[in-house]
């Protein structure tokens, strides 16, 4: 599988997200060996938790799954440039790469605002790579806060 299908499956789980009433955002995390070890949508309204980020639930899905705290040579295709919480925990995962979609000009913790993985105090910095799937991340993202408002 290419990098575009990977992120094809978290825009599938962006798409399931704002069925049913959250944010659309959808993460999936793909294992040394191509496969996918966990996907997952935003759930923050559904489980009352504010940490339920699609790519907090991925890592604690694929986290229980391997048995360790820590993802070595793991990949993190999300569709939305990571917040500052997420960023925090795919950096304490170890994840090898992030790809994302949309940036994230209010909430993003990658590129702008404090900008986590350029922090003295990060320890593990992932290769980030972003821009994947723009476009469609961006149009979900659009529709469900025009149909909110
Ligand atoms: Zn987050």
């Amino acid at each position: 599988m290419s990098f575009t299908s990977y992120m094809d499956i978290a825009l599938e789980e962006a798409r399931a997200a704002a069925a049913r009433g959250e944010v659309p955002v959808g993460a999936v995390i793909v294992a040394p060996d191509g496969s996918v070890a966990a996907r997952s949508g935003n759930r923050t309204r559904e489980l009352a938790d504010p940490t339920a980020h699609a790519e907090i639930l991925a890592l604690r899905a694929a986290c229980a799954a391997a048995g360790s705290e820590r993802l070595p040579g793991h990949d993190l295709y999300v569709t939305l440039e990571p917040c500052p919480m997420c960023a925090s925990a795919l950096s304490q995962a170890r994840i090898a790469r992030i790809y994302y979609g949309a940036a994230d000009p209010k909430s993003g913790g990658v590129a702008q605002g404090p900008r986590i993985f350029a922090h003295p105090q990060c320890h593990h910095v992932p290769e980030v790579y972003d821009g994947i799937g723009a476009r469609e991340a961006e149009a979900l993202l659009r529709a469900f806060f025009a149909a909110r408002r």
